[in-house]
């Protein structure tokens, strides 16, 4: 075989296992195999000197380009009608219904990227085009070129135009922004700034993918439906779109209700649902508005993002003292709610969102309460600077700043921390005190003088009873809630104390490695390292606060004060009773987080890293070099399967 023929057998192998790796999402061959394939493929290239018009080489992106040149669309392109609940679709309808009596429609997801319009000739791509004004666009193909799941050679020989919409999947969004300097704000401008970079290497790296729906010029085959449009685009291996026929308009509004259902769970944005006359013949018949065709229809859902203007930017104290900006917003709907407000998570997110008060910005609904600001979208004239703040906005005191949050560091005299310490502490998670809510807290502090948590076990009912709505039950009830906390557990104890980074899960761990409060209290930052998810944030966090003032007279006060806390359960007879294990690797039958329960049930405990101390090693699939350690220190280790049979 001479070598231009090994060549093209290789483009083939290889953009048929693209084929299935990106379009089908199945892949058929290992990475490994294909990387062997394709460096094969590229040697030969550089060889010869010679590159197949289909080879997947291109896909890396190509030189920077001066400009896009425009390009006329051989069929022009339409925007769509838009309606927005059942009934003006019935309406759109019944508009149709004068003309023709259609066959059936099909709905899709209407993807909220940008259009791209790609041309195919003699089985070849040809170019690709954006929307532009509907007539002419901008020739991007040199960054169409670097979508892996767009063929380069297709089966069909003539004349082609087909469309899709450019987009960027959220997982693909996420994976960017985890490393990225400056943040992308949203899927749509991500595609559509990567497509309208003149670099097409940037292009590359933000791994796009083009969805097809539609056929908009076709020599010599004739396509008689959007079925059979779908037809075509899937047998010429283009990625196509979610479509589903529909007999009538009352079938078409519950697809409807079912895409507006599980939009939220897909990796691409939609924005609605477009619902298209099924048959092309009543579409010819039913022709179009010199802005849109009179044969199809967008169902716009709720926005789940919308713009508004920041009016102001707040800052919260919280419990242990952080502060987090909260941005007021000018009220607009979202999703079927009025948006006020919106969390900027820390001073740091402020400065990379670039927020300025009366700028506008991008806020999206979250499925936490408060939705979250995406970032800057214009700016006007006297916009001011979110300035970093010196001072506490509640009690004054000097701030501390520690790189990405500022915290008021006075503990014992700035209400907001003092409120939430309370309030926290009577949480059910925490010391569990009934009655003790956000508003009592406030009322014990600025009526009782109460700045401490251990000050609540030295209330007396004449106290309460001195307080605005606390007549003698309420009282009793409120001192009996408090007198029966006294009897705690070291885990509710540890996380009662509002220590910083330290949630339900650490307050566990904590409890759990060292047994009883005076273990922990004269832990090192060794062995607080030494235990899994324990971090340097959570370590200096811990032996900060017990070491601070307010940490010494709230644990002290608290156990002069009667209460007793119970160390953690340590089965002493368990199956790993004084080991100190280490897992590497991942467990084929049960997760990571499961078997470490069960270890420490069995009175083990668990550290993250090998070190002399380990005892034991667990080592499951793909194990790192933990495992290596404990062979140079000569730790026992067992596998899987030996793991399970200890616990049995
Ligand atoms: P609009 O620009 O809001 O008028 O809507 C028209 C645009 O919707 C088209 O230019 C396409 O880019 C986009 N679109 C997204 N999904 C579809 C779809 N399934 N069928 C047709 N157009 C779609
Ligand atoms: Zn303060």
């Amino acid at each position: 075989m001479d070598v231009l023929e090994k060549m093209r057998e290789l483009v083939n192998k290889l953009n048929e296992y693209a084929y299935h790796y990106y379009v089908l999402d199945n892949p058929i061959i290992s990475d490994k195999e294909y990387d062997e394939l394709y460096d094969r493929l590229v040697t030969l290239e550089r060889e010869t000197g010679v590159v197949m018009s289909d080879s997947p080489t291109k896909k890396v992106g190509g030189e920077i380009i001066t400009a896009f040149k425009s390009v006329t669309h051989r069929s022009r392109l339409y925007s769509l009608d838009k309606v927005k609940s059942e009934g003006e679709l019935y309406e759109w309808e019944r508009r149709i219904l004068k003309a023709v009596r259609p066959d059936g429609y099909t709905v899709e997801y209407k993807y909220d990227g940008l259009t791209l319009v790609l041309t195919y000739e003699g089985g070849q791509f040809m170019r690709a085009v954006t929307r532009g004004n509907g007539i002419v666009g901008e020739d991007v193909t040199a960054q169409v070129l670097t979508i892996k799941s767009v063929p380069l050679s297709i089966p069909f020989k003539g004349a082609v135009e087909v469309q899709g919409e450019g987009l960027m999947r959220l997982s693909e969004l996420k994976r960017y922004n985890e490393t990225a300097i400056e943040p992308l704000k949203n899927a749509r401008n991500a595609a559509a700034g990567a497509i309208r970079n003149l670099d097409p290497k940037e292009t590359a790296k933000r791994n796009l993918d083009i969805i097809f729906y539609g056929v908009n010029y076709i020599e010599g085959e004739r396509l008689e439906s959007q079925q059979q449009a779908f037809e075509f685009l899937k047998k010429n291996r283009f990625r196509t779109g979610h479509h589903v026929f529909c007999g009538d308009i009352k079938a078409v509004m519950d697809e409807i209700r079912k895409i507006d259902e599980k939009r939220h769970s897909l990796d691409f944005m939609i924005d609605g649902a477009v619902v298209k006359v099924n048959s092309f013949s009543y579409r010819e018949a039913l022709g179009y508005t010199d802005k849109f065709p009179r044969w199809a229809v967008a169902y716009k859902f709720e926005a789940e993002e919308i713009t508004t203007i920041v009016e102001d930017v707040v800052w919260n104290v919280g419990r242990t003292g952080k502060l987090t900006p909260l941005a007021l917003l000018s009220p607009v709907e979202l999703s079927g709610a009025t948006v006020r407000r919106a969390t900027l998570n820390n001073y740091i997110d402020i400065q990379r969102k670039k927020v300025k008060k009366g700028c506008r910005v991008l806020v999206r609904r979250s499925n936490d309460v408060i939705p979250e600001i995406l970032g800057a979208t214009e700016y006007f004239p006297g916009n001011e600077e979110i300035a970093i703040l010196s001072k506490c906005p509640a009690c004054g005191f000097g701030l501390h700043f520690d790189s990405i949050n500022l915290f008021c560091q006075n503990y014992y005299g700035c209400e907001p921390q003092i409120v939430g310490r309370l309030e926290h502490f009577a949480s059910k998670d925490a010391m569990d005190i009934e009655g003790l809510s956000e508003m009592t807290a406030l009322q014990l502090h600025r009526e009782l003088g109460v700045h401490y948590p251990h000050e609540l076990y030295h209330l007396t009912e004449a106290d309460l009873l001195r307080l605005e709505g606390f007549k003698e039950k309420k009282s009793r009830n409120l001192l009996d809630a408090i007198q029966k906390s006294k009897d705690t557990t070291l885990e509710r104890f540890l996380y009662a104390l509002a220590i910083s980074n330290i949630g339900r899960k650490s307050a566990s761990d904590l409890a759990n490695r060292f047994g009883t409060l005076e273990k922990v209290l004269s832990a090192t930052a060794e062995q607080l390292l030494e235990i899994e998810d324990f971090g340097e944030i959570m370590t200096r966090s811990i032996l900060d606060f017990f070491g601070s003032e307010y940490g010494k007279i709230a644990v002290k006060g608290l156990l002069d004060a009667g209460v007793r806390v119970k160390g953690a359960e340590v089965n002493a007879g368990g199956k790993f009773a004084g080991e100190a294990v280490v897992f590497t690797g991942s467990l084929s039958s049960l997760t990571r987080s499961e078997a470490q329960q069960l270890v420490r049930r069995e009175g083990g405990v668990i550290f993250q890293s090998v070190s002399k101390k380990t005892t034991l090693v667990v080592a499951g699939e793909d194990v790192g070099s933990k495992l290596d350690k404990a062979r140079q220190l000569g730790i026992k280790v067992i596998g899987e399967a030996e793991f399970l049979e200890r616990l049995r």
